[in-house]
């Protein structure tokens, strides 16, 4: 990685000048035409990249404009944390209206925290005009053996980090004009991408593992199909957030929790002494006949779990 270069004159240089001012030694090698990694000898680079944007996934009552710069970057850093990466780097791609250019501070001191907590690096971006505020965050990590989602084999344990629902039940609120508890909005709005915690499980033997961004029933789904397994859960195990029902917490998407498999018990005691939030057993990964499914084990009674969010549903 090379040192920031001095940009040239102009209104977008302006702007992204005044970012460089507020994240100081935040970013680094922005202003040449690429930016440089270089990975630990023999590591893998893992790259992901995820858009955030005004009127679809969030309006702009809701959230302040540094909530709003933090909440793109740790949900795209999620996608490390699931892969048990470490985090690198960041590129943030920036479409700002007139009407935000106001708030671009908070954004940029939203999107230099968020870096900051994932020892990442902001490695450049771009700035452009458009009608909604939009920011898109590409994430770049490193590991010498990425926890996939193809891992998962007959027998071994599922296990979930944190409480479900929170983030559900705060988005509800909002969107029915009401105040979220202050638990919830938290949750909503100032996620923690589960980094350390899933670096840790990947360290004692972890099999495969998906973060929770789709809710758990769809994130499940997909984690059996990669590995063509069938994942049974028992319900009545999963935490969930104060005053949330399991119906609302299985579809709560965007909750940026760890899901991973294990053929070895974890020691549950340790992770929550060293993170301060629940790890639990909530199933087990059975052999798949007829297609890799998730099936949860309902006081005896087999139901399918709910679907999760599917951005092209209407
Ligand atoms: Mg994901």
């Amino acid at each position: 990685m090379t040192e920031s270069v001095a940009l040239g004159p102009g209104a977008e240089f302006d702007a992204i000048r005044s970012m460089l001012d507020r994240w100081g030694p935040r970013a680094w090698g922005i202003g040449d035409d690429a930016a440089v990694v270089t990975p630990p000898r023999g590591d893998h680079l893992l790259v992901s990249v995820d858009a955030s944007i005004e009127g679809k996934h969030w309006v702009r009552e809701w959230l302040t404009p540094r909530e709003i710069g933090y909440r793109a970057v740790a949900a795209a850093m999620s996608d490390l944390a699931a892969m048990a990466a470490r985090p690198v780097g960041i590129l943030v791609a920036l479409v700002l209206p007139v009407s935000w250019r106001p708030e671009l501070a908070g954004i940029a001191d939203g999107i230099g925290e968020a870096a900051e907590l994932a020892h990442a690096t902001i490695l450049g971006g771009n700035v452009s005009d458009g009608g909604e505020l939009s920011i898109t965050t590409t994430v770049l990590g490193h590991a010498y053996e990425p926890l996939a989602r193809s891992g998962a084999l007959e027998g071994d344990h599922v296990y979930l980090t944190g409480r479900l629902g929170g983030t559900g039940a705060a988005l509800r609120a909002l969107q029915a004009g009401k105040a979220p508890s202050a638990d919830d909005r938290v949750r909503f709005a100032h996620p923690v991408p589960r980094i350390e915690e899933a670096r840790w499980l990947a360290d004692r033997g972890a099999s495969a593992g998906i973060d929770i961004s789709d809710g758990l029933g769809g994130d499940l789904g997909h984690l059996a199909a990669a590995s063509g397994v069938a994942i049974e859960i028992d319900l009545d195990a999963i935490p969930l957030a104060t005053n949330v029902d399991l119906r609302a917490a299985l579809a709560s998407g965007e909750e940026y929790e760890i899901v991973v498999t294990s053929r070895e018990p974890f020691d549950v005691a340790e992770f929550e002494r060293r993170f301060a939030i629940p790890l639990t057993d909530i199933g087990s990964v059975r052999i798949a006949s007829g297609g890799a499914r998730v099936r949860s084990r309902d006081g005896g009674r087999i139901v399918e779990l709910v679907r999760g969010h599917d951005h092209f549903m209407s």
